[in-house]
This record gives C-alpha cells, sequence and structure tokens, in this order.
C-alpha cells in the first residue's frame, strides 16, 4: 500500500511538472487568406504549426515538450541531425499512418519513411509547397575550416501557408542564399552562439531579405537586445521576441 502511494504521488509530480510546462507554450495567431496559422513556440529550435485540421512540427525533440500532451503529426520537418533538432523516439511517438515527414539525407541514415530535401530543392509534400533552403556556417568553426555546420548539409525550410511565405532558418548564418530570399512573410531566425548567428549577422539577413515578421529563435542565452536596437526603426519589420531560447 505504502509503495501505491509513492507511486501516485510521484506520478502526481510528473504530471504537474509537465502540465505547467505545456500551460506555458505561447502562441501566435497569422491570418491568411485560407485561414488562420496558429504559431506554438515549443522551444529552442522546436515549433508547432496549425493551419486547418493540420499540425506541423519542425525540429520536435524530447527536451522541450512531453509529446504525449501534443496533437499528432500531419507533417514533421527536420532541419538537420543534431540532437537539439532530431530524435528519432519523438518522430515515432507523434507520427501516425498519415504522417509526412521531410528531412535530410543525415537524418534518413538514422530513420527511414521520411522525404529527403537536398539543398534548393522544392516538393509539395501532402499538399503543401517546401523548399529547402541551405543552412550552414561561413565564420563559426568548431576548429578551422570544420564549420559547426557545413555547407550541403542542413536545410531551412520556406513553408507556404494560405499563401503565406514561413521560413525557419535551422542553424545557419547569414548566407547569400538566405539575403535572396524573396517574398518573406514570417522569419525564424536563430541566434545561439557560437553555433549560428550574432546580433549583427541576423541584423545584416534581415535588412537584406525583409521578412514582415522576424521571430529571433534558438537564442540560447545571446543578448536579444542587441538585435532590437540594430533593428531599430527599421520600417516593415516587426521583431516579436517569444520564448524560444
Ligand atoms: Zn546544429
Ligand atoms: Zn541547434
Amino acid at each position: 500500500m505504502k509503495n501505491v502511494i509513492a507511486f501516485i504521488t510521484l506520478f502526481g509530480l510528473a504530471t504537474a511538472q509537465w502540465g505547467l510546462a505545456q500551460d506555458k507554450f505561447v502562441e501566435d495567431i497569422i491570418e491568411t487568406p485560407a485561414g488562420d496559422l496558429k504559431l506554438t513556440f515549443i522551444g529552442h529550435g522546436t515549433l508547432m504549426f496549425t493551419f486547418g485540421s493540420q499540425t506541423i512540427y519542425v525540429d520536435p525533440v524530447p527536451r522541450v515538450a512531453d509529446y504525449t500532451r501534443l496533437p499528432k503529426a500531419d507533417l514533421i520537418l527536420v532541419t538537420h541531425e543534431h540532437g537539439d533538432h532530431f530524435n528519432s523516439e519523438t518522430i515515432h511517438s507523434i507520427s501516425t499512418d498519415h504522417t509526412n515527414l521531410v528531412y535530410t539525407e543525415t537524418c534518413a541514415r538514422q530513420v527511414s519513411g521520411g522525404s529527403v530535401l537536398h539543398n534548393g530543392e522544392i516538393k509539395t509534400i501532402g499538399g503543401r509547397r517546401i523548399e529547402a533552403i541551405p543552412a550552414y556556417n561561413l565564420v563559426h568553426m568548431r576548429a578551422k575550416g570544420q564549420p559547426y555546420h557545413a555547407k550541403g548539409v542542413g536545410n531551412g525550410y520556406v513553408i507556404t501557408f494560405g499563401g503565406r511565405r514561413v521560413y525557419v532558418a535551422g542553424d545557419t548564418e547569414n548566407t547569400p542564399e538566405m539575403k535572396n530570399l524573396q517574398g518573406i512573410d514570417i522569419a525564424f531566425l536563430p541566434m545561439n552562439l557560437p553555433y549560428t548567428m550574432t546580433p549583427e549577422m541576423v541584423a545584416d539577413a534581415v535588412k537584406a531579405f525583409r521578412p514582415k515578421i522576424l521571430y529571433p529563435y534558438h537564442f540560447g542565452d545571446t543578448d536579444t537586445s542587441r538585435l532590437l536596437k540594430l533593428l531599430e526603426g527599421e520600417k516593415g519589420i516587426e521583431v516579436r521576441m517569444r520564448p524560444m531560447p
């Protein structure tokens, strides 16, 4: 009997903790000509989009959420194989028979059944247009000549929802491909150092491709106020800070 009570107490505590974490997700609604797009800020590099009856995850990993409390996926996009972006167990746990999985070659070596998108490829998957944008380092290196993210491996994605173009950059710097993007309504850009961009790099990219709304994400403990200052007075670009460290 004692054991049963101990179990209930532990279980109750664990549930309460997860419950707290889940209740804290911040959401934004974006209006599109085809209905509302809901953005759920799960944490770090993990996002959930809800559009009509569809649930789309980007980089779902276990450390930011208890997925048993979240909807199953219609579409999962994975930017690259690093542990803060890719987890095979999480992918399995949110997948059903009709879930589409889009990922890189490095992820396909670990989980089968998805569609590999190479840098620059555009595919329509589950009725949704998805473009793979190269994600890589130009400056920040693990060691001399060894970037944290080598060119050709990782993807960012431009996903279209009712004509609105949403760019989730993945782990990258302010590459020429990013700066040449056209017609981006919403951009998620990473600022976690030393793996991705400094606030100066983010500001440089944003001034080039001019998304209507910028969400810094995957920013770790980088000083986000620095970015706000750099983009102060920049007309037509709204910077929205959300809890995505
Ligand atoms: Zn990475
Ligand atoms: Zn990362």
